[in-house]
């Protein structure tokens, strides 16, 4: 299969930031992109060439939607999987239906995941009491119940600290199928984000640390600072996991640093993912441009840095506030999403700093390193 020629239009599943990012990238090599949404002036839309407004399940409307486009990709995992089995009838769709659905599943993504060989934390379907009540025997506590499908920042899960909790957290998120997992005592949060490409050559952007402020992620570092081997072995496994799925995209992979030292994979996210942004100011070629290129049939770039970032996210209407700020703020690279309403937790843009490569502030510089003016309005979670 040949590289997608200049001029021709990629077609994208969803609207948001992570669209309009990948389509700055896509303009960029000369390509347009056509975006399907069921949200009027998303994002995404506001710098592509064309929109088809309607749900993920209008079949008339995704028929329509292919017609326009040349490749399809998706922007984020909540989209109808079905949907996406029509589309790739009709066009070539990067990553795979089959990708998407075993994102989509935790038990799906988990037994992948085992099976290709990640490690996760240790983990059992529930879908009744007596299941949850058998599993916790098996994995103890403190052990976390979540929805198997579409939870997203915290959101569909209920941390269990000892037999009191088990009712209640079954109450709130059954009839769902669920998972529970032991709980992972963890040293830091960090992800991988891999391109895999038609020919199968990849490229992974350095492991980056990421920190979470109310479930929400808050700052990404990069690169993150863990040993080299621990952050090698990381590579190593997202790298498997782009390999086993067969990806022809991108990737990020979530894991966890345990305490002592093993890396634990937690989530698969296959599509661009928000602790890649840095890649955007600090790389030659951006997270964006690797999934364009990947979905284009392009060749992929060596993943590297010429410098050390930090990334801020910018969530809801405080964080919003500060943009005069940020933009009187010489160092920090602003981005912003062109979202109307910054309604609580909802991610309105991102800032980047940048620093030598080898020049990352240690734990307790990076509210200085994110502007002085911004220092305690920006200052970081501790977690
Ligand atoms: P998730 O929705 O799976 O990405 O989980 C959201 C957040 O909850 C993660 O970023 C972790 O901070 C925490 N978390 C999820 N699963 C576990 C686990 N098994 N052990 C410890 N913390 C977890």
């Amino acid at each position: 299969m040949s590289a997608l020629p200049p001029n021709a239009t990629i077609g994208i599943v969803g609207g948001g930031q992570l669209g309009r990012m990948s389509a700055l990238a896509a303009a960029r090599l000369g390509y347009r992109c056509h975006i399907l949404t069921p949200e009027r002036d998303a994002p995404a839309s506001q710098v592509s060439a064309g929109t088809t407004l309607s749900h993920y399940e209008d079949e008339e409307a995704l028929r329509d939607f292919a017609g326009r486009v040349d490749v399809i990709t998706f922007e984020f995992e909540n989209v109808s999987a079905e949907g996406l089995d029509l589309l790739a009838s009709l066009r070539p769709v990067r990553p795979s239906p089959t990708v998407l659905r075993i994102s989509q599943d935790r038990v799906a993504e988990k037994s992948f995941l085992n099976a290709t060989g990640v490690a996760t934390a240790p983990w059992l379907p529930v879908t009744t009491p007596a299941e949850l009540d058998a599993a916790i025997r098996t994995l103890g506590f403190p052990a976390i119940l979540k929805t198997t499908r579409l939870g997203y920042d915290g959101k569909g899960q209920a941390m269990l600290r000892g037999p009191d909790d088990l009712a209640e957290a079954f109450e709130n998120l059954s009839p769902k199928p669920l998972i529970l997992e032991g709980f992972v005592d963890f040293g830091c949060e960090i992800s991988v984000i891999v391109a895999r490409g038609l020919d199968g050559g990849m490229a992974a952007f350095d492991t980056v640390e990421n920190r979470h402020r109310d479930h929400i992620l808050d700052l990404t570092l990069a690169p993150a600072r863990i040993p080299t081997e621990t952050a090698a072995t990381a590579e190593a496994m997202a790298r498997k996991v782009a390999d086993g799925l067969g990806l022809v995209g991108l990737l990020a992979l979530e894991m966890f640093v345990t305490a002592d030292g093993r890396v634990v994979a937690n989530e698969i996210a296959p599509r661009p993912h928000n602790s890649g942004h840095w890649t955007i100011d600090a790389c030659p070629a951006s997270q964006f441009e690797m999934h364009i290129r990947a979905v284009a049939g392009l060749p992929l770039p060596e993943a590297s840095r010429h410098s050390d970032a930090v990334m801020k996210n910018l969530v809801g209407p405080e964080e919003t506030a500060l943009w005069p700020d940020i933009l009187a703020t010489p160092g920090l690279v602003p981005h912003l999403y062109g979202k109307a309403e910054a309604r609580p937790g909802r991610k309105m843009g991102h800032v980047t700093r940048l620093f030598p490569r080898g020049g990352l502030p240690g734990p307790f510089g990076i509210a200085d390193a994110l502007g002085e003016t911004l220092g305690a309005a920006l200052a970081p979670s501790s977690t």
